[in-house]
């Protein structure tokens, strides 16, 4: 996989953007971007561009492997110095801060100071808005409970190719495991504002998804090495697909 910001981009080619570990917790998004080679997509690559940036919370990440294994934030230091971290997932410049998000920095779900104030979501808003006329696809990936979702989140408003994004086949697929649930946002869980798949869906990034993957609730973010190694096959498969 690609896995730099600095490939020279082809603008004649259509490329992907994959980003994982936005939240820190969600051990099994990083070990899907991490993980190199798979015959089965390697001729993804004749036809697309992919990018992926396999950590996209570098200092949260690394906070759940020496301190808080269910840390979610960023480590930023907040204006209440009893608190720290902002929720990258809701610091992205769609419908910032309203209902589904916090303007209390002690939140699980902070939104921060305002849209964009953390370096992580400045560094991949950059990017999208540099090469958005190469990128066709945007998947953000998550843990855990198993769906499939699309914009908006951030919103109960329908996406104006709604049909479209319903009838994919990643969708498809998703919809056909049992259980699987597959849909917008906001109507298949909950709102959330300020997330990264509904800013880079208003960019004009029309196939815009977020993945939560395995499992649905028994081990949760604790999901054993065992089954992040069985489920990657089958989820990396889907999201090239
Ligand atoms: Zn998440």
């Amino acid at each position: 996989l690609h896995t730099t910001l600095s490939l020279n981009p082809r603008p004649e080619k259509k490329a992907l953007w994959l980003d994982c570990g936005i939240h820190a917790r969600e051990w099994i998004s990083p070990s899907l971007g991490f993980y190199g080679h798979n015959a089965d997509i390697t001729a993804v690559f004749d036809a697309v561009d992919v990018y992926v940036l396999p950590v996209l919370n570098p200092d949260g990440y690394r906070f759940t492997w020496t301190n808080n294994r269910m840390w979610r934030k960023n480590r930023s230091p907040s204006p209440d110095k009893r608190c720290v971290g902002v929720d990258l997932n809701r610091n992205f410049d769609a419908n910032w801060c309203t209902e589904g998000a916090s303007s209390a920095p002690c939140s699980e779900i902070y939104c921060g100071a305002f849209p964009e104030s953390e370096p992580e979501t400045q560094a991949l808003a950059n990017f999208l808005r540099s090469n958005k006329d190469q990128l066709r696809g945007y998947v953000s990936v998550h843990s855990y409970s198993q769906m499939l979702l699309f914009p908006y989140s951030c919103s109960r408003e329908q996406a104006a190719n709604h049909g479209e994004l319903v009838r994919t086949k990643a969708g498809a697929k998703a919809g056909a495991k049992a259980g699987a649930k597959y849909g917008a946002g906001a109507s298949t869980i909950y709102l959330a504002p300020g997330g990264s798949d509904d800013w880079a869906y208003n960019l004009g990034i029309k196939y815009s998804f977020t993945f939560e993957l395995q499992d649905t609730g028994r081990y949760g973010f604790l999901l054993p090495p065992s089954h992040i190694a069985k489920a990657y096959n089958k989820h990396i498969q889907n999201v090239y697909n």
